[in-house]
């Protein structure tokens, strides 16, 4: 028998989408670990590195006991980035099984598989993205750091169908870095950038996962 595929698994649990379109949201969030990136402001280093080998099934098996019967199953591959793994295995059992499946990536690593919500985070300094997930981005969310600037937010808003929302998302819900946010958005609206939008992170708001 073939062995089976399995993956480095930071933590799972069951919690509440606070970014972003879905924000709100019930979601089983599948944390995987390592990234081939390491912004300064990575708010899981603890995904960088370590994590539980688990096989695909028992990842499964987890999610659908955090999930319980809920009619609209959700989960949110996270990380960490999710696309340094072969996640393919475990997105095809989690749809197979009914889950609707959003990831979160940085979009740098090749490799996109049929998922049903895709959400972009370009990083600096290069904020680069492959045109896979520019194609596929249901949504972005850029980092509110000292390097976002108005060049970075139009180059990317560029970058995405017009469609697609960018968002401006404060770091860790910083005051400062909210401030810098809201002044962000203005010189955006100033310059006649659409679609640019202010994030939050309600998990944080409300205390919640
Ligand atoms: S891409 Fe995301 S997980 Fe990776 S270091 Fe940056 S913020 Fe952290």
């Amino acid at each position: 028998m073939p062995p089976q595929p399995s993956l480095k698994i930071a933590e799972i649990f069951d919690g509440i989408q606070g970014e972003g379109l879905r924000a709100g949201l019930p979601a089983v969030f599948i944390r995987l670990a390592g990234c081939n990136l390491s912004c300064p402001f990575c708010d899981t280093k603890t995904a960088w590195r370590g994590g539980r080998t688990l096989p695909v099934s028992a990842v499964l098996e987890k999610a659908e006991r955090l999930a319980k019967s809920r009619p609209d199953k959700w989960v949110c591959l996270t990380g960490g980035e999710p696309f340094a793994q072969d996640i393919g295995p475990l997105v095809r059992r989690l749809r197979g099984d009914g889950f609707g499946v959003q990831v979160e990536t940085n979009g740098t690593i090749p490799g996109l598989v049929d998922v049903d919500w895709v959400t972009v985070s370009p990083k600096p300094p290069r904020y680069e993205v492959r045109e896979q997930f520019r194609k596929h981005a249901r949504e972005v969310k850029l980092v509110v750091s000292r390097e976002l600037t108005l060049a970075v937010i139009a180059r990317v808003r560029g970058e995405f169908p017009p469609d697609v929302p960018v968002f401006l998302q404060p770091e860790s819900n910083l005051p400062e870095s909210r401030d810098r946010a809201v002044r962000l958005l203005r010189r955006t609206i100033a310059s006649n950038l659409t679609g640019i939008r202010l994030g939050v992170q309600l998990h944080r708001v409300y205390g919640l996962r």
